[in-house]
């Protein structure tokens, strides 16, 4: 078949009376499938089940009996197996509650209303606030900014990271773009990991503004689907060497690692700013969940510990991410309809249709019982300007539920891009 944008109206109008006899099966099916949101499915989360087992005594680490209030930047055993994780030294490590997104969403809160020291200027005396978003991005992010009124700007992603040249030009514009959120290996959504080149560029970069921050959200570090692991740069040295050592936040969590919500969250940066902020979280909590960080303990052990168990979470979702990608080859790899990436970690595969077709395919899918994530949800506002990024989450759902779903996914990204190529509906 020649690429679907090259048929001729007559080959499209034929094409359309089949894509419509194939709709209308599926409408028939009564589907009600869901493949919106990237969690773990109950299989990786049993992995960790063995985490619960035989602690009713195991609550003194180190002398710190877990029970009691205290430690509000964690156990140091818990620290400094983040500093393994996080590639921070164990000085350089908060370790939180349960959820690394509560850590950014906190520290973006702290930095508006306290400022990024504790001589500097809160970021909300200083006028608007600004921050970088490279799109396709994580949704969750953009909510932050967005119920803090920080304007986004966004910056396209490439195979590499974000494009510096317009990183490096906003950055050192406007004394108001005060930060900016990376995702930096195996990214949601487009799976890619920054290259050495990018991490050293933001972490030189001139900036207009003293207190610019990176947000580093390495949530997929340890989360490979392959055997040779994508390798990222330090940023924290990076930026240290580059003499603006108080630059970078360095985020994680245990949450796809163990359990979703009731793992650990931790945070790493510069001595200067682990000060501040500890003692600012030490206004808020008296301490973290210590009893959580010893069941962690115990489990994970050490990063040896974590690499083996991450293996078995490779095992249980390749398979899925292996389905999704060869379903998406072999329907519509030819159609020259949509690109994708092929990830090698993380738990995403990002689409890009024809322009003006992502929110129709997911309005098609929704019509006959299958939810995507929506159209737009990878960019600000919920906006993407050339309505093409459709994120795609394998993990959750279960290998049949997943072959359906594509199914129907390839049908109406087929029939969305020859209704925008007919300018007319066809189902
Ligand atoms: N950061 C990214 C990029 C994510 O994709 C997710 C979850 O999907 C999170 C953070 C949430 O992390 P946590 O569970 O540690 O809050």
């Amino acid at each position: 078949m020649s690429a679907i944008p090259q048929l001729s109206p007559e080959a499209l109008r034929q094409l359309a009376a089949e894509l419509r006899v194939s709709y209308a099966r599926f409408q028939s099916q009564g589907l009600n499938l869901d493949i919106t949101r990237g969690k773990p499915c109950t299989e990786q989360l049993d992995l960790a089940n063995g985490m619960l087992a035989g602690c009713e005594n195991e609550y003194v680490c180190d002398g710190v009996d877990g029970r009691n209030y205290g430690g509000v930047d964690g156990l140091p055993a818990m620290k400094a197996f983040f500093a393994d994780f996080l590639e921070a030294p164990s000085a350089q490590v908060i370790v939180g509650g349960n959820s690394s997104l509560a850590l950014m969403h906190d520290t973006v809160l702290r930095l508006l209303l306290k400022g990024v020291s504790a001589d500097a200027p809160a970021w909300k005396n200083q006028g608007p606030v600004k921050f970088l978003c490279p799109v396709p991005g994580y949704d969750r992010h953009f909510a932050i900014c967005e119920t803090f009124d920080i304007e986004m700007i966004t910056v396209p992603m490439g195979p590499d990271g974000p494009d510096m040249d317009e990183v490096e030009r906003l950055a050192a514009a406007d004394p108001a773009v005060k930060g900016i959120w990376c995702i930096p290996k195996y990214s949601n959504p487009t799976g890619i990991t920054y290259s050495d080149e990018i991490v050293d560029r933001l972490a030189a970069m001139p900036t207009a503004a003293d207190d610019f921050r990176i947000f580093w959200d390495n949530a997929y570090a340890v989360h490979h689907l392959t055997d040779t692991p994508d390798r990222l740069k330090n940023i924290l040295s990076a930026c240290e060497n580059a003499g603006h050592p108080d630059r970078v936040y360095v985020f994680g969590s245990t949450s796809k690692v163990t359990f979703a919500g009731a793992g650990l969250g931790a945070m790493a940066a510069s001595e200067a700013n682990i000060a501040w902020l500890t003692k600012l979280i030490s206004i808020q909590t008296i301490g973290p969940d210590k009893m959580s960080q010893i069941r962690h303990l115990l489990f994970l052990k050490d990063m040896a510990a974590v690499d083996a168990h991450m293996k078995k979470h490779a095992a249980i979702i390749k398979p899925k991410f292996d389905v999704v990608l060869s379903m998406l080859r072999d329907g519509l790899g030819a159609t020259g309809c949509a690109a994708w990436n092929e990830p090698r970690g993380g738990y995403f595969v990002s689409v890009d249709t024809l322009p003006g077709c992502a929110a129709r395919t997911g309005a098609l899918a929704a019509q006959a019982g299958v939810k995507l994530t929506p159209a737009g949800a990878t960019f600000p506002y919920g906006k993407d300007p050339e309505d093409r990024n459709i994120r795609i989450a394998p993990t959750l759902p279960s290998l049949a539920v997943i072959k359906t779903a594509m199914e129907l996914f390839i049908l109406c990204v087929k029939i969305a891009s020859v209704e925008t190529l007919l300018d007319e509906k066809i189902v």
